[in-house]
């Protein structure tokens, strides 16, 4: 952690934003729970950068895709521009997305409709991963992604919209679980369409980031995810959605802000972008408007479990399950195009002051760290966020979680 030097970023607005993040970060030391090894040699890279790819989650592709209230066939009828789809994928390969997440309000008659159109499957990035947003009329929202090439689903229209409640999204998600899907809590706060429970219910993930989720929304979000974690004692995804509606004129200006970056786990397609997501390997790249998505920092979390200077044992999303006899595992945190930008980390005590913070003076910075283990057994994570100098969030990682059985120290 050293101050800013010779960055080519505005010096006077990191100034305003490092103490306050190291006043946090300073208080939560103090307690005992990341420490910075600034001696230690970073190690080997944790992981290659070029197995992460854009992923635009939660787009609505049919033209006024409320199917909620009229039911999705309906909705289908009315049809799907394919002109404006071919338009937004070609714009969104333009920027390197590598596949997006189609989710239809209560249907998958869109995915006929994007077949007769040639566009599904997609024969090139960015691939489309076909799924649906099972949408209560005023409230609980998931987005279903189903595997690739599959083309139907059980639970997908609710028997009645206008009375979809806690009990019937939690056997939804266990079936779409049980078809191998993903999903995802869309909005959970959003006022007209709030999620109906304290709990997710099961969900493999929160989209935390969203156009509706600006500001206060968005720490709201987080707060939530984590204390869900933390009281249901599991991984749980942090993703960001579009929740692009295709209808009228295209306005890439904040279509392109909400991505995320998805490791691939596999042979590159989209097989191997699923993968990462049910795997958690997600994290979240909010570029600038206008500013290419590539540009965004991207962030590498390594654990080092036994202590050869790998840090290839442990990745974001993995759940690393420790004996009771450890109290101490050392991260690698390597930020790639960070230099000027800050960055911070967080872990299970609190959800909103970083644990641990440091400004970026090189393209390709590694850091390590060293996470304490508290005494009582459960679940702890690290996860790490990047700022500009003006203070806007660029990245949200998901984290590293550590299991440590109970027993004596
Ligand atoms: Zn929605
Ligand atoms: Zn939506």
């Amino acid at each position: 952690m050293r101050a800013a030097a010779s960055s080519g970023c505005a010096r006077a607005a990191l100034l305003v934003l490092a103490p306050l993040l190291l006043g946090a970060a300073a208080a939560s030391a103090r307690a005992g729970g990341l420490v910075a090894v600034p001696a230690a040699v970073p190690g080997e890279p944790a992981d290659v950068p070029e197995r992460w790819a854009l992923y635009m989650h939660h787009l609505h592709t049919v033209t006024g895709s409320w199917a909620y209230r009229e039911g999705g066939a309906a909705a289908a009828a009315r049809g799907l521009d394919a002109e404006a789809f071919r338009t937004l994928r070609r714009d969104l390969a333009s920027i390197g997305v590598f596949a997006i997440g189609t989710t239809e309000h209560n249907t998958l008659a869109h995915a006929a409709v994007l077949e007769r159109a040639g566009l599904l499957p997609a024969p090139a990035p960015p691939y489309l991963l076909l799924g649906t947003e099972y949408s209560g009329a005023r409230s609980g929202h998931l987005s279903i992604i189903l595997p690739p090439g599959a083309r139907s689903l059980p639970p997908l229209v609710p028997r009645d919209a206008h009375a979809v409640d806690a009990e019937e999204l939690r056997q939804v998600i266990a079936e779409a679980h049980r078809a191998g899907a993903f999903t995802a809590i869309n909005h959970p706060f959003l006022a007209r369409f709030p999620w109906p429970s304290e709990q997710s219910l099961g969900a493999r993930a929160i989209e935390v980031d969203a156009p509706t989720a600006f500001g206060p929304t968005l720490v709201r979000n987080l707060r939530w995810w984590h204390e869900r974690v933390l009281a249901e004692q599991r991984p749980i995804v942090l993703i960001a959605g579009a929740d692009f509606h295709l209808v009228g004129p295209l306005r890439p200006r904040w279509f392109r802000t909400y991505l995320n970056r998805v490791r691939l786990e596999g042979e590159p397609g989209p097989a191997a972008l699923f993968a990462g997501l049910l795997a958690g390997r997600v994290q979240i790249a909010r570029p600038l408007v206008w500013q290419d998505p590539a540009a965004v920092p991207l962030v590498l979390l390594g654990v080092d479990l036994d202590g050869d200077g790998s840090f290839a044992e442990g990745r974001a999303g993995a759940l690393l399950q420790l004996p009771a006899s450890c109290g101490r595992v050392r991260l690698q945190v390597r930020v790639l195009g960070g230099a000027g930008c800050v960055l911070a980390l967080y872990d299970e005590r609190e959800p909103a002051h970083p644990a641990a913070v440091a400004q970026l003076e090189q393209s390709d910075t590694a850091l390590a760290f060293d996470k304490l283990l508290a005494a009582a057994a459960g679940l702890s994570f690290v996860r790490a966020e990047v700022y500009d100098p003006s203070g806007r969030r660029l990245v949200l990682t998901n984290p590293i979680y550590f299991y440590r059985a109970a027993g004596r120290d």
